[in-house]
């Protein structure tokens, strides 16, 4: 029995076999005889058209239309297959060396490796994996290794990788997967977003353990505590199991307050509103008690199509989440694309770094005309129900104004078309970038709303990857840079009258409640999970003594010193509510 620790990226623990989702082969050297080589190269050709075929396969399974960027993916994966850099150059190998056919295709795909990796270009770098890809295929059908599908046998599994990206973890979980691991990623990683709206339990940042697990092991993963245990004996089984079952009474517990308001011990009204990425999200999220829904990631719809939605699709979308809401607004966040999101069907310029390239609401002026389709399906919708729009990642005025123009238009042509919609749709701007956090009293006078990102935000005050577990001890929502954001957005949404709402992760920490609301913070939108846990400390609260919390806490300049103040008031109060959130408990 082994014990690894992570972070905790999704709640809930799990029992199952492990499955591995990337499984390297690993050749070694090996020569043939000379005369030899024609047979080895007949072995070398045979093989690449066994690949041929599973690509053709590939092709015609693709449930797009013909043309559509998963097509061109294929072709490119054939032309790559035939190249003279891979095919070429192994058939040199064994001609001219004497190589065995798969470790003169393993030199052929080093060299090509060595080339890629001295690329500038994010693009260019990135189809050196489209390569790799097209290598390890060929490998696998040279040694007779079954084709690799990670979402084979996964059924009841937990799957194990290096890296998981969101589109990794729709097809996990559509694949049956109960539980996640990974070695790189972080805790508000989108991919972890994905992982909380399926329920399903995820730890992230295991160093190494990918390589130390074989498929079919038994694992226990903790995703409240960030543990996983390899090959569990009898004691650890009976102590995870009855720990699962004590998370489900909890939860069955906190469900009663599900029809209660959320109101402080002084009468002040907390909003609770859900974050969801999916159609079906919206009526869990209402039946857990949401309020409203504060934030509708939409791009999750269309992450893993192969085409573009029309705006007749998003319009249908956008009418079936109103009518799931069952009348309570709904705030649509306009295509957050770029970053890590990177859908099928659109090539998107990353540049060097993705985060800080076209992404977000850069994209959509990059491609007004995506924008423009998406408006027009919103507006539209809002003649239906209480619709209200936000953009992404907004770095200052002058491009919320070049935004709010390709909303202009769209109103008029719709208004052109007599097409019935509200021209009045509340607009609104998320605060995720410093220079936005710095000026949105002015972005408060050009929009109807503010709603903070805190998980953008704090990896871009620190300067710190939220995709990267190397840094994940920068992501600190306590530190003084946090806090007195938090407080200065606060004053300089009331001094504007501009309604503030916060939807990144810190809304849905149980643990930073009374901090978000003794900074003034009245409107939390968080995954619909956490609507019972924040809701029972809402409730259990009163904001003059979270205000007094407050005014200690800004006054301090060490955040685990922050974290203390705060676990030595709540932690007798909320035992239940807390578990798995102090950070010292949950090895931070
Ligand atoms: C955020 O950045 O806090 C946010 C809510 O948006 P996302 O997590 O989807 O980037
Ligand atoms: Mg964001």
């Amino acid at each position: 029995m082994i014990r690894f620790r992570g972070v905790g990226a999704s709640r809930g623990i799990a029992v199952g076999r492990a499955h591995l989702t990337e499984v390297p082969v690993s050749i070694t050297e090996r020569r043939i005889l000379r005369h030899d080589r024609e047979a080895e190269l007949a072995r070398l050709e045979s093989a690449v058209d066994d690949t041929q075929k599973q690509l053709d396969r590939l092709y015609r399974q693709l449930d797009a239309a013909p043309g559509s960027a998963g097509h061109d993916l294929i072709d490119l994966h054939r032309v790559i297959l035939r190249s003279p850099e891979l095919d070429g150059e192994a058939r040199r190998l064994i001609n001219e060396e004497c190589f065995a056919a798969e470790w003169a295709v393993t030199r052929a795909l080093e060299r090509i490796r060595s080339v890629f990796a001295r690329l500038n270009d994010a693009y260019f770098r990135d189809r050196g994996g489209d390569f790799e890809a097209v290598g390890d295929r060929l490998l696998r059908v040279l040694l007779g290794l079954p084709e690799l599908r990670p979402e084979d046998n996964a059924r009841g599994a937990i799957a194990v990788g290096v890296d998981m990206s969101p589109l990794d973890l729709f097809a996990l979980q559509r694949a049956g997967i109960e539980a996640m691991v990974s070695e790189s990623g972080g805790a508000t990683s989108h991919a972890a977003i994905v992982a909380r709206a399926f329920g399903l339990p995820y730890v992230v940042g295991v160093r190494q353990v990918a390589g130390r697990i074989k498929p079919g092991t038994t694992l226990i993963v903790d995703g409240t505590r960030g543990e996983v245990v390899v090959d569990p004996d009898d004691d650890a089984l009976r102590v995870y199991r009855a720990r699962a079952g004590a998370q489900r009474d909890r939860a069955r517990q906190l469900e009663t307050t599900r029809r209660l308001p959320s109101v402080t011990t002084d009468g002040v009204a907390i909003h609770l509103a859900a974050n969801v990425e999916s159609l079906a999200g919206v009526s869990a999220a209402v039946a857990a008690g949401a309020e409203s829904i504060g934030l509708f990631r939409t791009e999750f719809l269309y992450l893993e199509r192969a085409d573009l939605p029309s705006e007749e699709e998003q319009y249908q979308d956008a009418v079936s989440a109103l009518r799931a809401a069952e009348g309570l607004p709904v705030t649509f966040r306009t295509l957050d694309l770029g970053g890590d999101k990177l859908p099928l069907a659109v090539k998107i310029p990353a540049g060097p770094n993705p985060a800080l390239g076209i992404r977000s609401a850069r994209f959509s002026l990059h491609r007004p005309d995506i924008l423009k389709r998406q408006l027009r399906a919103l507006y539209r919708a809002s003649a239906v129900g209480p619709v209200r729009y936000m953009f992404p990642l907004v770095s200052g005025v002058k491009e919320l104004e070049r935004l709010r123009r390709v909303c202009d238009e769209v109103r008029a042509e719709l208004g052109d078309e007599k097409a019935a919609h509200d021209p009045a749709t509340p607009l609104g701007v998320m605060i995720e970038t410093p220079s936005a956090a710095m000026t949105a009293d002015h972005l408060a006078r050009h929009c109807d709303f503010l709603s903070v990102g805190t998980n953008d935000l704090i990896q871009y005050a620190f300067a710190a990857d939220r995709e990267n577990d190397d840094v994940a001890h920068l992501h600190q929502p306590l530190h003084a840079a946090v806090l007195r954001t938090l407080k200065s957005l606060v004053d300089m949404a009331r001094a504007a009258d501009a309604p503030i709402s916060i939807c990144g992760d810190m809304a849905g920490d149980p643990f930073l409640t009374w901090i978000l609301i003794g900074l003034g913070f009245r409107d939390l939108s968080m995954d619909r999970d956490r609507i019972p846990l924040v809701k029972a400390v809402v409730r259990g609260s009163s904001v003059a003594e979270a205000e007094a919390l407050v005014r200690q806490a800004l006054a301090l300049e060490d955040e685990s010193r922050v974290g203390e103040l705060l676990r030595s008031r709540l932690e007798d109060r909320f035992p239940i509510e807390l578990e798995g959130f102090i950070p010292s408990d949950r090895g931070d």
